[in-house]
């Protein structure tokens, strides 16, 4: 399995915790961005791929005529007849009834919703442009459009968010039957405005972990599947384009900043939208073939993101030779003494219950 994902590096605004690469909008900058992508896509020749996924950024930025003139050249370019999953990331201000149409016209059977909250001063507080109406409106929408797998984004932990008005964001998704939400922690990541100026009525750690246990336990009692570590899935509407990523699969990135694991090797664009429109085809850096062993454990890492399915150690020993996995095999056993993992016949789990200490964990598996 094989996925595509573009990185379209447009915001009309930078929201205050956001440590993605993008830059301000400017509608001069997106045509000639989707024309460099469409040059970059051309030098991997027709390759089959079976997932493509647009994110951001703010695919929705684009809006229909430059969605269109991107996809021409893309479907020219890559082999995307056995597709079995494409999704496009909107946001609730610019994925406008248009947009969405022309999203499911063009093949995207898939949207993924920047939603974060439904409490307007929620938003607010950390630059979000949109309110709760655009993003209950943008739900609708994408129903109405004829997407039948809706996701959205939310976020624990914003300024003065407590359990009711968490709970109120969660009973009005599942309410406009969403079939998979992310569930992301807010973190203060260096360098953003909210790292710098962070605001006084942050929830601690100890009632961010309450607010996501809260979630996990509404979001079972709803029908959803905790498959990864932020991720909840009606049965069957898993991201598949994410777990073949989780999987240790191949993928193949576009657009600045965007990152691919193609032939065994990693490597990863540039973050300078001025380069890549100079140079679309120029612009990868940081590229590396990682040695078995380091493969391993980073294939081991990803896995045990996947709660349900975890880790098949006897099948990474047959692909990667006993010898390679000898070390992994050692750390993964010590956290499993330390009731960090799970042990379960012949693979390894994450601990349910360190799901939200798992980077510390995670990193130990990779023998850091
Ligand atoms: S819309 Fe998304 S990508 Fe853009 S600044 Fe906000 S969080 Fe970051």
């Amino acid at each position: 399995m094989r996925g595509l994902y573009i990185h379209i590096p447009f915001c009309v605004k930078k929201c205050a915790y956001c440590d993605f690469y993008s830059v301000p909008s400017a509608d001069e900058y997106i045509g000639n961005f989707a024309d460099a992508v469409i040059i970059e896509a051309q030098k991997y020749n027709k390759l089959i791929c079976s997932t493509f996924y647009i994110g951001g950024g703010t695919p929705s930025i684009l809006g229909t005529e430059n969605l269109n003139r991107l996809l021409s050249g893309i479907y020219a370019a890559f082999d995307l007849r056995r597709m079995a999953e494409a999704t496009i990331e909107v946001n609730p201000d610019s994925a406008t009834p248009a947009f969405l149409k022309t999203a499911k016209r063009r093949g995207f059977n898939r949207v993924s919703i920047g939603v974060q909250s439904l409490v307007d001063t929620e938003l607010k507080s950390v630059g979000r442009i949109h309110t709760a109406d655009q993003a209950t409106a943008a739900v609708m929408n994408a129903r109405q459009a004829g997407f039948k797998s809706i996701s959205a984004d939310l976020i624990i932990g914003l300024p003065e968010q407590n359990w009711t008005s968490l709970r109120l964001s969660l009973e009005s998704l599942t309410g406009l039957e969403i079939q998979h939400l992310s569930l992301y922690c807010l973190s203060l990541e260096p360098g953003t405005p909210l790292a710098e100026n962070p605001p006084k009525k942050l929830p601690s750690d100890n009632i961010q972990a309450k607010l996501f246990d809260k979630a996990c336990d509404f979001l079972d009692r709803h029908g959803f599947i905790h498959y990864e570590i932020s991720n909840f899935a009606k049965p069957g509407y898993e991201c598949k384009h994410n777990l073949n990523y989780w999987r240790g699969g191949e993928y193949v990135g576009l657009g600045p900043a965007a990152a691919s694991h193609f032939e065994g090797k990693r490597y990863k664009n540039k973050a300078d939208l001025e380069a890549y429109l100079n140079r679309p085809t120029k612009q990868v850096t940081e590229e590396e073939t990682l040695p078995p062993a380091e493969k391993a454990a980073e294939e081991a890492m990803l896995r045990l993101r996947l709660l349900q399915e975890g880790l098949d150690i006897d099948e990474m020993a047959e692909r990667f030779g006993e010898p390679t996995v000898r070390s992994l095999m050692k750390r993964l056993n010590r956290l499993v003494i330390e009731g960090s993992l799970l042990r379960e016949d012949a693979g390894y789990r994450l601990n349910p219950a360190k799901v939200l200490v798992s980077n510390p964990i995670l990193a130990r598996v990779l023998g850091d």
